[in-house]
């Protein structure tokens, strides 16, 4: 029996086809919507650290195959960068002077793990993986991530601050003034998200939060959804900056769920830095967050809340970083 349903499913099918010009006419409107080419395998990650964190996802990927140790090990090269301050063990530490650390990794398939508050543990995302495949828990915290850490034999580090993390801290207890805030001279979370050449996606995001943050303040990347969020049947999604403020919209999920009604990755990210802006006009002055997406395509977008946020791109053709379009331009 033709439903009424499948009937003008039919009808317009069969006026589409008898009309070209209609046909074209929508094609165009599509290839305007998703507003970039489509690679894959490919790799965004966030702030200029990005490069080097998207070349060794890129040789990972190519010797291994796997796009989840690809997504690992590529934010890991930024974990270990001494001249980092804003991700790892030789980023700022909060208002007692400890370096506490945020991590979280995600599969297309739904698999994830996170560990946040963690101190004296050089590679928190992939004590993150080790959640995610040895744990039936999703996110582990502080002492207790710690523990696992040592029960996985992973080495505990000193905690010792990297002289300009020193310097940095004395400076600030002169004042000791409390500002969470954002700004561009104060960020950078590196989030990754990765998709190989069959379409298999996976992301990682990995930071030491907010400088001078009170002690036990965790941000967004930890959080599945917040900071990061990945779904093999739509894309990915990950987040950098103010993260009280992306936490409050579900930041990464909703990006996801956007694309998944049909948004390309930029209309995604702008949709849901527009939602960040009315949500937290209280705080909009000093605040910067931004978003990265691909989607199952390969397509990809980006938009932050002010100019600044740019992330680096790599597929096949391109090795570059990218201006992310803003919302106060
Ligand atoms: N999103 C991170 C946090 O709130 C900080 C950042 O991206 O710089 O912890």
């Amino acid at each position: 029996m033709t439903t009424r349903r499948n009937f003008f499913k039919f009808t317009l099918l069969s006026a589409t086809a008898l009309m070209p010009g209609i046909l074209k006419r929508s094609a165009d409107l599509i290839s305007s919507r998703t507003g970039s080419d489509k690679h894959v395998p490919l790799f965004l990650s966030t702030w200029n650290h990005g490069m080097a964190a998207n070349e060794k996802a890129w040789a990972v990927l190519r010797d291994s195959g796997q796009i989840v140790t690809a997504v690992e090990e590529g934010v890991k090269v930024t974990e270990a960068d001494p001249s980092s301050r804003t991700v790892g063990l030789n980023g700022l530490p909060d208002r007692e002077g400890i370096v506490t650390l945020d991590a979280s990794i995600m599969k297309g398939s739904g698999e994830c793990g996170s560990v946040c508050f963690v101190r004296q543990i050089k590679h928190p995302i992939t004590l993150a993986r080790k959640v995610m495949e040895k744990t039936p828990h999703v996110m582990l915290a502080g002492e207790g991530a710690r523990q696992f850490a040592i029960s996985e034999n992973m080495t505990l580090e000193e905690e010792e601050l990297h002289p300009e993390a020193e310097a940095a801290y004395q400076e600030w207890l002169r004042e000791k003034e409390y500002k969470p805030i954002i700004n561009i001279e104060n960020h950078d979370t590196i989030g990754m998200v990765g998709i190989d050449a069959s379409g298999n996606l996976a992301g990682s995001c990995t930071t030491s939060g907010l400088s001078f943050k009170m002690h036990g303040r965790v941000g967004d990347s930890p959080i599945i959804g917040a900071g990061l969020y990945v779904d093999d049947e739509v894309g990915a999604a990950t987040a950098t900056g103010m993260g009280e403020s992306i936490i409050k919209i579900c930041g990464s999920f909703l990006v996801v769920e956007l694309m998944r009604q049909g948004r390309s990755p930029d209309e995604a990210c702008r949709e849901v830095v527009h939602r960040l802006v009315s949500k937290n006009r209280k705080d909009i002055d000093n605040l910067q967050a931004g978003f990265i997406a691909v989607n199952k395509d390969g397509e990809y977008g980006a938009h932050a809340v002010r100019p600044g946020f740019n992330f680096a791109l790599r597929h096949e053709t391109a090795n570059k970083m990218v201006d992310s379009p803003s919302h106060f331009e």
